[in-house]
């Protein structure tokens, strides 16, 4: 399949923009153009608001049994198209293709969960205190149409987390995805066209990220706003959706820090956080960054994580032998030029990376640093790249007093064989997700978000549709 040209979809249709402007995609494996995405001028906005409105009254209304049906199908059309739309993914966003089919058919399965769940969102009655003829209901009801903005690293799960639970709970939505990678949400939203989703309960645009968020999140129509992306960003959005009462889903930035107690499983803690560290070379919210390694095995764990990182196949992800493929715009290449010399200058020693590959894509080579000290900006703000930044700590409360300096929250890994010290971690490690001996699960039944900076609500579990739902209650006299 050649790479399409995205288009916006408005009320059940695709077109160009009203002004016809396009935005360039580069390809990041080779810098070069190789197909365009349609701006969306005001004019774009409010025919998708307007859509939305009337798509919410429809969906609103649709029974919950034929919203699943529809989301199941959608989900199934999407694992029929899998490998085409990988490709796809791939091509406007570097990681290899064996990660991109996995991050679809992890698609289907959240969209499956969720059509699912949406079946059980129940009210209650509660007894009245002095009349048995009046019946108090507690009744839930969508929100509204919702607006969500959604960033590159992963340009269909990040919608398809926040979809799958505004469909499941009747809400419609406006997304506007990342212009970079436009191609791959547009064939999640395909996928839900051609499952017979009703006109207008799901549209997609693209345009000025800035222009278009103060734009829907001021808009009447809008009644939640949900975004995933940097913090700063996110603080932004928060605060222009607290000026106008909007309720907000903020899936922010992450710092995780992995302590390695020196009674760890060596072997186990390795494949896990090198496998976590590069997958998708390090653009992960939640991808481990601060390493915090007791005294004694610090050396050992600095000296394998770095014959892991040489040893990962750097290329193209359309090559079947890729293992990491280039970042996603040259910005992060900048930026990890610009951590790796900060920490070299500050003291660390550099195991394992430290530059650029090749003159054209963007390409950077996996990462270790080793003794990094804690004014290293690599310490302090999260690189978002393939860059693993190591410290030595000589007790577990001095790694904990570590993991929780930072403002970020959300997720945290821990390897140790004591149970003693594994409840610690669970009390006292401020991180919205923790994984003790094991590798990250966001699977779609399991609450995932942040805590502090990291933003706050959940895009997992029954907490997602809570998150779309209003709770009223009712009652009524029955005697008359
Ligand atoms: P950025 O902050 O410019 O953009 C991040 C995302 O937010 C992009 O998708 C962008 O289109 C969008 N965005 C930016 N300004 C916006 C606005 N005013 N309204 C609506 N959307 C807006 O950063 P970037 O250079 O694209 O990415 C680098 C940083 O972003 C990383 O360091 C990382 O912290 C963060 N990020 C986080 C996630 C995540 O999963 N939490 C994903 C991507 C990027």
């Amino acid at each position: 399949m050649n790479y399409p040209d995205t288009r916006l979809f408005i009320h059940g249709s695709w077109r160009e923009a009203a002004q016809g402007r396009w935005l360039d995609v580069l390809n990041p494996a080779s810098g070069e153009p190789i197909g365009r995405v349609a701006h969306a001028s005001t004019a774009d906005l409010d025919a998708a608001l307007q859509a939305a409105q009337k798509g919410f009254e429809t969906w609103r209304d649709t029974p919950p049994i034929e919203r699943s049906r529809i989301m199941h199908r959608a989900a199934a059309l999407l694992r029929e198209r899998a490998d085409d739309i990988a490709r796809i993914m791939t091509r406007e966003q570097g990681k290899p293709l064996a990660e991109a089919r996995i991050e679809i058919m992890m698609a289907c399965d959240i969209v499956d969960w969720f059509a699912d769940e949406g079946l059980r969102v129940y009210g209650r009655l509660i007894p009245s205190r002095a009349n048995p003829w009046v019946r108090q209901m507690v009744v839930k009801s969508p929100v509204g149409p919702v607006a969500a903005f959604t960033p590159w690293n992963f340009p269909i799960n990040q919608v398809v987390r926040k979809l799958a639970a505004a469909l499941a709970s009747g809400c419609s939505m406006l997304v506007k995805a990342a212009e970079e990678t436009p191609a791959s949400p547009a064939e999640l939203v395909r996928a839900f066209a051609d499952a017979g989703l009703p006109a207008g309960v799901l549209g997609l645009v693209y345009g000025n990220p800035a222009e278009i968020s103060s734009y829907l999140i001021a808009h009447p129509v809008i009644r939640k706003v949900t975004f995933t992306g940097s913090t700063a960003v996110g603080k932004q959005l928060a605060a222009l959706a607290g000026q106008h009462m909007k309720r907000a889903t903020m899936e922010l930035g992450g710092h995780a820090p992995v302590i390695v107690a020196d009674d760890a499983d060596l072997d186990l803690t390795l494949k896990v956080v090198s496998a976590a560290k590069f997958r998708n070379a390090g653009q992960v919210c939640i991808s481990p960054t601060r390493f915090l390694v007791q005294r004694g095995i610090a050396e050992e764990f600095a000296t394998r994580l770095a014959e892991r990182a040489q040893a990962l196949r750097v290329g193209d992800g359309l090559a079947e032998t890729t293992q990491m493929g280039p970042l996603a715009n040259p910005r992060r290449i900048g930026a990890m030029q610009q951590f790796t010399e900060d920490a070299l200058e500050r003291g660390a020693r550099l195991l394992a990376g430290g530059q650029r590959i090749g003159e054209s894509g963007n390409f950077w080579a996996p990462t270790v640093l080793a003794e990094v000290p804690l004014d290293a900006r690599v310490f302090n703000e999260e690189p978002f790249g393939p860059l693993a930044a190591i410290r030595s700590y000589d007790t577990l409360d001095e790694a904990i007093a570590e993991a929780n300096r930072l403002a970020y929250g959300l997720a945290g890994y821990a390897f140790t064989r004591s149970l003693q010290a594994a409840e610690t971690l669970t009390r006292r490690v401020e991180v919205g997700m923790l994984w003790i001996n094991m590798p990250a699960t966001p699977w779609p039944e399991i609450p995932f978000g942040g805590l502090k900076d990291s933003g706050y609500g959940s895009e997992g579990g029954p907490e997602a549709i809570d998150a779309y739902m209003n709770v009223r209650s009712v009652a009524v006299n029955c005697e008359s």
